[in-house]
């Protein structure tokens, strides 16, 4: 195969064209135009819950989630080492600290074993991150968060249609966020959204979003609140309508391309993947694997070069957040180990992934990762 495989592309092969068309023709290309309303609409409902809010990126929709349950200065929330940096960045903007809890061996997911050692007096809320698509174990983190009366916000960035026994990913928080980034399984090419099912949460989100424009209410332009611009344009949200119209045929793809590597993968030795979690249909994001260099007899980085001589693009996964110096300045507590997140990091890579991969390309990566190992 002479071709280059690119690590994630965006699959658009739905009415999204249409759509757009229609958003530019109309003039209706703002904030305020039907599709948002549509979009929200489809894709809460798609999750399970009663309300979407659209925003233009996946890192505000948890600033806003955030903001709307009160959360702020002071407070404490706890979030995975091992996530994007987005999820410690949101918390941050708010001026709360984040906590880190490192992940569990296996799932990859936050170690739920490890949460209540993090809570103090100061803590409010828990963020569980579904990680590449593998739902929490809810349960468990709904029990932790009653008992200490905290919140749950889901960031489901990466986890569109995923599920925990049988409902969907989003449907656990008080409020949860969504990014539709170019890479995500579902896309506006920049986008994000909060769902919830509380009626008071979901005025607070739209509240926030608008810079705090009364909701409902008539504009005489005075705030009582610092609010902000978060709002989806029509023509993003035009793009989303498409897509979560394809949000099973996109789920199924993705899943099979995981099913695919795994099977051609399973005789080559000293390379893992990320377990399902139990009771969990995981949406896999990114076909992330891990390299354990004393059976595969290579190490990470020769893989990854040797994949790219092959011109098969690969991408680094996540450094912890308490190697993050940025959180380090801020103030958060960086003086532990996590090993899990440096085993991650250190050894873990993402292979092609995009839902337009085919058995072909999948075999052909797979056959050269095999015949590289010694
Ligand atoms: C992609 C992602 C985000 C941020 O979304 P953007 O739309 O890029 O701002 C947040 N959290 C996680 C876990 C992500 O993967």
């Amino acid at each position: 195969m002479n071709e280059r495989i690119p690590v994630c592309e965006p699959f658009l092969t739905g009415r999204e064209a249409e759509y757009v068309n229609e958003a530019v023709t109309t003039g209706w290309i703002s904030g305020n135009g039907d599709y948002v309303r549509r979009f929200e609409e489809a894709f809460s409902e798609y999750c399970g819950c009663k309300h979407g809010i659209a925003v233009c990126n996946g890192t505000v929709a948890i600033h806003l989630a955030l903001v709307s349950l009160g959360i702020g200065k002071g407070d404490e929330v706890i979030i995975p080492n091992f996530t994007m940096i987005a999820t410690a960045f949101a918390v941050c903007y708010t001026g709360a600290v984040p906590v880190f809890a490192d992940a569990d061996k296996d799932t990859w997911n936050i170690d739920v074993s490890r949460i209540e050692e993090k809570i103090t007096k100061k803590t409010k809320a828990i963020i569980p991150v579904h990680i590449f698509g593998n739902p929490c174990n809810m349960d468990a983190i709904t029990e932790i968060a009653k008992k200490h009366s905290l919140f749950i916000i889901e960031d489901a960035a990466e986890a569109h249609g995923a599920e925990y026994k049988n409902k969907k990913a989003g449907s656990f928080s008080d409020i949860a966020s969504f990014s539709f980034f170019a890479n995500k399984n579902l896309t506006t090419g920049e986008g994000g959204m909060c769902v919830t099912s509380d009626d008071d949460y979901d005025k607070n989100c739209r509240y926030y979003k608008n810079v705090c424009f009364p909701v409902g209410g008539s504009r005489n332009y005075i705030h009582e609140d610092i609010g902000f611009n978060y709002r989806m344009s029509n023509i993003h949200a035009a793009i989303g309508l498409a897509q979560v119209e394809k949000a099973d045929e996109y789920r199924r793809l993705r899943k099979e391309h995981n099913r695919l590597y795994k099977e051609y993968l399973k005789n080559c030795p000293g390379i893992v993947f990320q377990a399902d979690e139990k009771d969990s249909l995981n949406v896999n994001w990114m076909n992330a694997i891990a390299v354990k260099k004393e059976e595969y007899g290579r190490t990470r980085d020769e893989l990854m070069a040797y994949l790219k001589d092959n011109l098969i693009e690969t991408r680094l996964l996540f450094v912890g957040m308490n190697r993050q110096p940025a959180l380090r300045k801020y103030g958060c507590f960086c003086d532990e180990d996590y090993p899990v997140t440096d085993f991650l990091s250190q050894n873990g890579f993402y292979l092609p992934s995009g839902s337009g991969l085919t058995e072909e390309q999948i075999k052909y990566i797979c056959d050269l990762i095999t015949g590289y190992s010694r």
